[in-house]
């Protein structure tokens, strides 16, 4: 039976370019001849029937601004089946037959159980992280990266007048992705990160004391969150080498600002192709960048996908310090 009515919703963390995604899904659906419904704060606005028309008007401009205009939640009672089946119902009530949830992994757990339940479902990767294994690309991680390098950058003046090393803590989950960008780009002496061991004394202290005898006089260590705190790291650096150590966690700056124009494209190829699936009575679909193309993947067999470590960019970072 043809979809008349889809719901859109963010789900899990925010990233930059939900918004473009967004309006990409509404766009797109209504030029289809389909009417959307904006659901906020994720799965608990499914549940608790929050929900709006989204025109073609509402979503002006929207591909700016970070953040998401639906807000987003995280929704224990989703996790649950009476949780689903009441969704489910909500959906079927309000003649929505499809949904296209924007989030990450969790979020297409979700959308798998309510797929499951009878609602069409379609997901978008979203997430700052980059960490999700079916997809290459995840609306965010651009922004988020070049978010943290002009703050490396402008971190890199003052430690080189100074003659200090900067020990920046960057997000990313469990995942050294965003680490390993910021750091290629950035130049940094170190980048630590979660998929490989960590060895300080010959990963920073050497080389730092190597740049020494070079007349370098200073240092940018990057840690991914997923390896520990930059504080106990600056610590081990200073009580090592001497120098002097300043500690710098990023945060949630990473996930906020105007989105980049690959954030913004890469949402917007993912939301018409989310609504082209729905429009084709798929469901249960997970929409992935795979090299330079958008396709879909079934949601269970994506979420079996083991993530992929770029060992190239690894190389390349461990080839260009001192
Ligand atoms: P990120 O990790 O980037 O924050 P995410 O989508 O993985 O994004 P989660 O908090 O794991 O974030 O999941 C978001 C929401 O998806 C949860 O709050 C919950 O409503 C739903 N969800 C997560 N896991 C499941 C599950 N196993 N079954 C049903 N719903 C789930």
């Amino acid at each position: 039976m043809a979809i008349n009515t889809i719901g859109v919703l963010t789900s899990g963390g925010d990233a930059p370019g939900m918004n473009a995604a967004i309006r990409a899904v509404v766009r797109s659906a209504i030029a289809s001849g389909m009417q959307v419904i904006g659901i906020r704060r994720g799965y608990n606005g499914l549940i608790n029937g929050d929900t709006f028309e989204l025109d073609a008007r509402s979503v002006d401009g929207i591909q700016t601004r970070g953040g998401t205009m639906l807000y987003t939640a995280r929704c224990m009672e989703f996790k649950t089946e009476a949780g689903v089946k009441k969704a489910a119902d909500i959906c079927r009530y309000m003649g929505i037959g499809g949904i296209v949830a924007i989030g990450g992994d969790g979020t297409f757990r979700g959308a798998l159980d309510l797929s499951r339940s009878g609602i069409c479902t379609v997901g978008i990767p979203a997430t700052i992280d980059n960490d999700i294994a079916c997809t290459r690309y995840s609306i965010g991680f651009d922004t988020a990266c070049n978010t943290a390098l002009e703050s490396i950058d402008r971190l890199r003046d003052t430690m080189q007048s100074h003659e200090r090393c900067s020990v920046v803590e960057v997000m990313g989950n469990k995942s050294g992705a965003l680490a390993m960008y910021v750091g290629v780009a950035s130049g940094a002496t170190s980048i630590l990160i979660p998929e490989k061991p960590v060895d300080l004394e010959k990963d920073v202290f050497e080389r730092m004391r190597r740049g020494r005898i070079q007349h370098r006089n200073h240092h940018i260590v990057i840690v991914a969150e997923g390896v520990g705190h930059a504080d106990d790291i600056a610590k081990a650096i200073h009580e090592a080498t001497g120098v002097d150590t300043r500690v710098t966690v990023l945060g949630h700056v990473q996930r906020g600002g105007s989105p980049t124009a690959r954030d913004r494209v890469a949402a917007t190829r993912m939301g018409c192709r989310a609504v082209e699936c729905l429009a084709a009575g798929l469901t249960n679909r997970v929409v992935c960048a795979h090299n330079d193309e958008i396709i879909d993947r079934d949601i269970e067999e994506a979420l079996a996908m083991q993530p992929e470590f770029h060992e190239e960019l690894y190389r390349v970072s461990q080839m260009t310090v001192l």
